[in-house]
């Protein structure tokens, strides 16, 4: 039997990443042991560095991807540890959790830092972000999450990225739950420094943490305060400058699942890719619509990526019994991320189809029904 011959039990999983996987992408994985200080993984990942720079258009002259291993609020934590100068401040525009995450960040490395919050259930406001960028000139990065993942709002990053340009600061926007799905083009947006895990939108493996961004700031920041010693942009960009390789210990098999995962991206390429996504999120509000169940977020700031659904009003919802209903046949549903209104998430990442979609509501009607939710 050959490897490619081996049956994988199929999940559709509808929470926000880890998405589901091909199985040539799981079977990537099994390779021979090797070193990965050996010249053929530096030169590996190489390749898979060059790739990442044409998902997001980023020009190879002026851009680069440094490499990390951990999960995505890896990047997170290096921006912004690494690309505060002394004495300048860091404006977060928050909407939401992951955006609350950046802030957290800034917290525990005691950055100066603005917390810019406005409603969850909202864009943030552009004329407040101008306000807040004229009144304090020493804000030095401005940084926003493209896609609030917690909710399922997509932001203005390229307004928001011209405004930060406007008034001198670098932009920073954390694009992990779009990158590889939404089209993004690095100079158009007005993104300086953008960032992804291998497990969302290139429907890879956990373990691969990545961050794209200009090499002029990367190579100013050498002189910034350094406030971590594994976490470090600049750190981490000059061993791969010098040796081709990650600073320490690779995650050596998901490089391989990556690789496979970004050969399939481009073959299935970025429009239509984007378009299946947008099927498979149309596909989650009809079906939401069908069962008379209600959405939290206009669908006009949505991402296409994330639908947030209110409860059913009936005291014989239970998320988790409902969950179990759909975990056991296949289907994982996933906890909202708003704490004023009870919600679960129904995603629209990895390499699913309308048809998943539409056995998916299948099952969740049976299941609501089988505890007496709806008739
Ligand atoms: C998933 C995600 C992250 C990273 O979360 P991890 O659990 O650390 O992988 C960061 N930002 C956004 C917007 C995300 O969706």
């Amino acid at each position: 039997m050959e490897l490619k011959d081996i049956k994988i039990k199929r999940n559709v999983l509808l929470n926000p990443g880890p998405a589901t996987t091909t199985d040539s992408v799981k079977l990537a994985q099994v390779v021979p042991d090797i070193c990965p200080r050996e010249k053929e993984f530096a030169g590996l990942m190489k390749g898979l560095r060059s790739d990442l720079l044409k998902v997001v258009h980023a020009p190879e002259d002026t851009y680069t991807s440094v490499l990390f291993c951990g999960s995505g609020t890896i990047n997170i934590d290096i921006c912004i540890n690494s690309l505060v100068p002394e004495g300048k401040k860091i404006l977060v525009v928050n909407n939401g959790a992951y955006n609350t995450r950046a802030v957290e960040v800034c917290e525990m490395y005691h950055i100066p830092h603005i917390n810019l919050k406005s409603s969850i259930y909202e864009q943030p406001n552009l004329e407040d972000v101008e306000k807040t960028l004229k009144e304090n000139p020493d804000v030095a990065v401005v940084y926003c999450c493209h896609h609030e993942t917690g909710t399922g709002i997509l932001n203005p990053i390229r307004e928001i990225g011209a405004l930060a340009h406007q008034y001198g600061a670098i932009f920073v926007s954390d694009t992990t739950s779009t990158l590889g799905m939404i089209p993004l083009d690095v100079v158009k947006d007005n993104v300086d420094f953008c960032m992804a895990s291998a497990q969302k939108g290139l429907m890879a493996m956990s373990g691969l943490s990545f961050i794209i961004g200009r090499k002029d700031l990367i190579e100013a920041s050498k002189n910034y305060p350094t406030r971590s010693y594994y976490c470090n942009l600049y750190l981490q960009y000059e061993y791969f400058e010098k040796t081709g390789e990650m600073h320490f210990t690779p995650p050596v098999q998901t490089i391989y699942a990556t690789i496979q995962a970004l050969k399939e991206y481009f073959e299935e390429g970025e429009v239509a890719k984007f378009a299946r996504h947008h099927a498979v999120y149309e596909a989650i509000h009809k079906g939401i619509a069908e069962l008379g169940l209600e959405t939290v977020i206009d669908k006009k700031i949505e991402s296409g990526l994330v639908v947030s659904v209110k409860y059913p009003e009936n005291t014989n919802f239970s998320f988790e019994k409902v969950h179990n209903y759909c975990y056991e046949r296949g289907y994982t549903i996933y906890p909202g991320k708003i704490s004023t209104t009870n919600t679960f998430r129904l995603c629209s990442l990895g390499t699913i189809t309308v048809e998943d979609i539409e056995s998916f509501f299948v099952v969740l009607k049976a299941a609501l029904e089988y505890y007496n939710i709806i008739k």
